[in-house]
């Protein structure tokens, strides 16, 4: 009896002080240098890239995000969820994160967890989900065969048991069996998708230097895909370079989640593992400043793309401004 009296006790004390912090801003910043980072570009030698590849990417936003200003400061406007399409000519469709789900559009905020319902905002509209999406671009979700998650908050996941003939990647160290609504994860919705699909865990144990990271792995052994460890916004986080055509790109996931994070030595307080972060966002730098040619796409923002970059296609250019996700 009194412990049930107590349970709700502190349940209502700790959403009062939310509150309290939540309204004032209360904020201390997590200042991480993090390690100074060798000034080298690693290839795979062995492996060139295969220049017969000719992959495509189309960039889809699925929505946006707000986190409150007690995990990241004051600076927390509302950010895209984008995610992304690789056309493979020979492995078909790859999709890597998912985005929001439908779920998002029809209840808003509702869908998290009380307490995480705090910190984080979230927002999505009707059909802009990333398989109908899909489908208006006659990109059939039912020809995806892989799906590289970066990682598995509610945010990259959104409606992906609609790739219903894929395999499923997560990076090594993923925990799948202690994920909770609290810390953003969707267990009942992971526990289905695990149970009807082959899931994958990227092995980095036989992962090699790439670029300024220090282990990555092809992952079609063709030079097209490669994956990075992450680990710092969560234990099994990853990143995933696309060779196209016209240059590498980085899709960085929530290693880097947006521009202003990778500009700034706080890493808030949004990582699983803060000194790990710093360091991802130092060879993200890094990566940066020895080849600005290769873009980079934060997990939670939008680059500047060449006008000549064909085999980059922005689906729906309109969902990357801020007027297409009117909140009423
Ligand atoms: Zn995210």
């Amino acid at each position: 009896m009194f412990k049930k009296y107590f349970v709700k006790l502190s349940v209502l004390f700790i959403v009062l002080l939310g509150s309290f912090f939540l309204f004032h801003g209360f904020y201390f910043a997590v200042n991480i240098k993090g390690p100074a980072i060798e000034k080298k570009f690693y290839t795979f030698n062995n492996k060139p890239f295969n220049d017969s590849i000719k992959l495509k990417l189309h960039v889809y936003n699925t929505g946006i995000n707000k986190v409150a200003s007690l995990l990241v400061g004051d600076k927390n406007p509302w950010r895209p969820v984008p995610t992304f399409v690789i056309e493979h000519p020979k492995y078909g469709l790859i999709v890597f994160d998912s985005g929001l789900s439908s779920k998002v559009a029809l209840m808003g905020k509702k869908t998290l967890h009380p307490i995480t319902r705090l910190l984080f905002n979230t927002h999505s509209l009707k059909s802009k989900d990333l398989p109908s999406q899909m489908v208006q671009d006659s990109l059939l979700p039912i020809k995806v065969e892989r799906v590289i998650f970066s990682h598995l908050h509610f945010d990259h996941i959104g409606n992906s048991d609609a790739f219903s003939k894929a395999t499923y990647y997560v990076g090594q160290g993923t925990d799948l069996d202690n994920m909770t609504r609290m810390e953003g994860f969707e267990p009942d919705f992971m526990a289905k998708l695990i149970h009807n699909h082959a899931f994958k865990e990227i092995d980095f144990s036989v992962g090699k230097p790439f670029a300024t990271f220090e282990k990555a792995v092809d992952l079609l052994g063709d030079g097209g895909l490669i994956a990075i460890q992450g680990n710092g916004h969560l234990t099994g986080s990853i990143s995933l370079f696309v060779n196209l055509p016209q240059g590498l790109i980085f899709l960085a996931g929530d290693e880097a989640v947006h521009f202003d994070w990778l500009n700034n030595d706080d890493v808030q307080k949004i990582s699983k593992n803060p000194k790990r972060a710093a360091e991802m966002r130092n060879r993200i730098r890094m990566l940066r400043e020895l080849r600005p040619d290769i873009i980079i796409f934060p997990g939670h923002d939008f680059p500047k793309i060449p006008l000549n970059r064909t085999d980059i296609v922005v689906n729906n250019p309109i969902l990357f401004t801020k007027e297409a996700w009117p909140l009423n």
